[in-house]
């Protein structure tokens, strides 16, 4: 059988986590390659222990140690294909860092990825929550993905149908697609770029500096310059990014937020429901830049929970509890975390 490296117990994951949780792996493998991963969950063993499959470590909140088996996937390489008429198809193995994925598809002349610059993590775990940011999300340029089913120890390929894509969401986050571990994505990037400028903050920003025509490169250099002011850096503070997702309500109920919060930030759906922003909410029942213990609210962005130094899961989630408990009582909304509770 392919070899796969020995299990390493007790493994400390707070450098394998943006939220600086100091929680141990009760068994840990990292696994390089698509022959390892296979090798490894062949054993039955290694396959019978309870698992955590671990890419960045950028959308999980770890509330304890974790039983069990944290499979890390390391997973690289990237590549062209060979495209189709109107798209470059570029493939990346799982364990590749996301944002230094799409500047090496900018590199090579293609547009399409720049406004998802600088999000944290692995570009197997971009399918997952389906990752958006400035006006585009990934399922906007994806084309397909090759999984590894544990259960079959076959791989096989799913569209963008098959992964069924929503706000924050997709099939990985539901039963039916639970325990399927991505190993590649290939994207569908266009041929005839032009920019995505959908996003005010984003279309204001580049007009600012004078750029009639940006190129991609351009609109990354934007979206990377905006990030870095607004959102604090994971090497200097520990976070997971926006921590709850934006709620969606029906017109009805935004219509009667409005009546008595002539102020609140709404955005229309094509659906005709309405996505409230979370940091707005937040921000309006005091807490931006508050802390309770060693978790605090970021100051400059009422959405992104923080580790101040030592905070442990638990003092994360109990700050979490209390900002969703004063939202609802006073919005009557329910906020729902992002991050994905461990
Ligand atoms: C500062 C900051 C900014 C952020 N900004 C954004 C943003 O703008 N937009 C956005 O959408 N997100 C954002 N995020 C969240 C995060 O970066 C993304 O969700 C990212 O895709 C997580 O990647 P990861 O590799 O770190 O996943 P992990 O945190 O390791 O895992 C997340 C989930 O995916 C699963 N998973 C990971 N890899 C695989 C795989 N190969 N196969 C199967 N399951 C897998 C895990 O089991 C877990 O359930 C931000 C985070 C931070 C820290």
């Amino acid at each position: 059988m392919y070899p796969y490296p020995a299990l390493q117990h007790q493994f400390p994951l707070q450098s394998l986590n943006t939220f600086r949780i100091a929680a141990r792996a009760q068994a840990y493998l990292r696994v390089e390659s698509l022959a390892q991963l296979r090798a490894a969950l062949a054993d039955p063993d290694v396959a019978a222990l309870p698992r955590l499959v671990l890419g960045g470590g950028s959308n999980v909140l770890l509330t304890g140690d974790v039983a069990g088996l944290v499979l890390h996937i390391a997973l690289a390489g990237r590549e062209v294909l060979a495209g189709d008429a109107d798209h470059h198809h570029v493939k990346a193995a799982a364990g590749e860092n996301w944002h230094d994925f799409v500047q090496w598809t900018l590199a090579q002349g293609m547009g399409g990825l720049e406004n998802l610059s600088l999000i944290p993590g692995t570009v197997g775990a971009a399918p997952i929550q389906n990752i958006g940011a400035y006006g585009a999300e990934t399922k906007d340029l994806f084309h397909s993905l090759t999984v590894f089913d544990p259960a079959t120890g076959q791989t096989r390929t799913m569209d963008a149908a098959a992964c069924r894509f929503g706000y924050r969401d997709s099939i990985f986050k539901h039963a039916a697609g639970q325990g399927l571990i991505i190993v590649d994505v290939t994207f569908a990037l266009p041929r005839a770029w032009q920019p995505n400028l959908r996003y005010a903050e984003l279309a204001q920003a580049v007009a600012e500096q004078g750029l009639a025509a940006p190129t991609a490169r351009q609109v990354a250099d934007t979206v990377i310059a905006i990030r870095r002011r607004k959102l604090p850096d994971p090497a200097e503070i520990g976070n997971a990014g926006s921590f709850f997702k934006n709620p969606v309500v029906d017109a009805a109920q935004c219509a009667d937020l409005l009546a008595r919060f002539p102020t609140l930030v709404h955005h229309r759906q094509p659906d005709g429901s309405e996505k409230l922003a979370a940091g707005w909410l937040i921000d309006q029942c005091g807490w931006k830049g508050r802390s309770l213990g060693a978790a605090g609210v970021y100051a400059k962005q009422a959405l992104v929970l923080v580790n101040h130094g030592g905070a442990t899961g638990a003092d994360v989630v109990r700050l979490a509890q209390a900002i969703q408990a004063d939202v609802q009582a006073r919005y009557g909304v329910r906020l729902e975390p992002e991050p994905v509770f461990v």
